[in-house]
């Protein structure tokens, strides 16, 4: 290359880098005013300010950069540091991974939820007699799987429907994970309930339909029990993750988030199971995440690809309802899978090798 071109583009490149320096040094000024406008409660955008800006570098413009080109490039300019104003005051979420980078691991008697095994959670939708309960729970034994879930107090969207045994159901849930060494889930639905509960369940659920009842979350926060927050109905990953907010300000670092399907226009599944929200809520927080496949799809023929591609997206494990008689059910009775199905689908999961279970 001619030499002094080769000279000149070196030059051009140190103003590069000057540019850069400069550009770097007013995105990091507007970050503290933005962080100082905060703290004075000021508002930290004015539109008229940067018009204001602009024409007067418009002004001083000595060319040959024309002024549309100059204004647009000053425009993205300010977009820039306008970024970083805004987040200058934003607060750090204690759910965010910028906050804590490394995996929350929780660990509950012999369970450990987020570390480098998969967990199986599965158990009726609810509690309904000893024998059914204890039916699943040796099953899920066999299998190295256990986390026992089934629901006493119950949400349901008919107030002439089941609606759980309640603290009879938590004592029947307890008797039979006591029996077989387990650990034990179960839906609260009132901040009331948190202490009778505590009694009886070692991991507290917050359904989805409560998942923005902000005083339950935050009674859920003053426990040191592990809470298991189901994704709302119609939650975005925002509303989401800021429930869990909730609880983590409380005090309590045990939360645990799991997508149970959205609704949607689509009427083949029950809710439309968000599969992206798995690496979305893994990448933007450093909580466990799992994935409900009885409810995210409310079919049991399905469940296996579902739980497969939960597992492959990143998820820390899966729950699934199961029921020695389904079709029995006092809940739920379309999308609980009986005991074979439940071997069928463990062995289907587990060959997979997808799934890094206990066994
Ligand atoms: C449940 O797990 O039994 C339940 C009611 O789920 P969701 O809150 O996701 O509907
Ligand atoms: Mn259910």
């Amino acid at each position: 290359m001619n030499e002094h071109v080769e000279q000149l583009q070196n030059q051009l490149d140190a103003v590069d880098q000057q540019l850069l320096v400069l550009l770097y040094e007013r995105v990091r000024i507007a970050g503290a005013i933005g962080q100082l406008m905060e703290s004075l409660g000021l508002p930290k955008y004015d539109p008229s300010q940067e018009k204001q800006k602009i024409d007067g570098l418009a002004k001083r413009n000595p060319g040959p950069v024309d002024h549309a080109a100059l204004e647009q490039l000053f425009k993205a300019i300010f977009a820039l540091s306008q970024d970083r104003q805004q987040a200058g005051g934003q607060r750090k979420l204690l759910v965010s991974r910028q906050t804590k980078s490394e995996d929350t691991i929780i660990r509950v008697k012999d369970a450990i939820i987020g570390g480098s095994a998969h967990v199986l959670i599965a158990g009726p939708c609810s509690v309904e007699s000893l024998e059914q309960m204890r039916a699943v729970a040796a099953a899920m034994k066999s299998v190295g799987a256990g986390i026992l879930r089934g629901g006493a107090f119950k949400p349901r969207t008919s107030p002439y429907d089941f609606q759980g045994l309640g603290l009879e159901g938590l004592k029947m849930l307890k008797e039979v994970a006591d029996e077989f060494d387990m650990v034990t889930i179960s839906e609260i639905m009132t901040p009331s309930q948190m202490e009778a509960a505590a009694q009886y369940i070692d991991i507290i659920q917050i359904g989805a339909r409560n998942m923005q009842n902000f005083d339950l979350l935050k009674a859920a926060g003053q426990t040191n029990m592990p809470v298991l927050l189901k994704r709302g109905i119609a939650a975005t990953l925002d509303e989401f993750v800021l429930a869990a907010e909730y609880i983590m300000s409380e005090g309590n670092e045990q939360v645990m988030l799991i997508e149970r399907g959205i609704r949607t226009y689509e009427k083949w599944t029950r809710n439309t199971l968000d599969i992206s929200a798995v690496p979305l809520l893994k990448q933007e927080t450093h909580l466990p995440v799992l994935v409900d496949v009885s409810h995210s799809t409310g079919r049991k023929d399905i469940l296996l690809p579902c739980a497969k591609a939960a597992l492959a997206a990143g998820a820390d494990g899966v729950m699934v309802e199961t029921h020695p008689d389904p079709q029995a059910a006092l809940s739920d009775a379309a999308q609980q899978i009986n005991i074979d199905q439940f071997y069928a689908f463990w062995s289907g999961l587990y060959g997979s090798g997808l799934y890094r279970g206990k066994m």
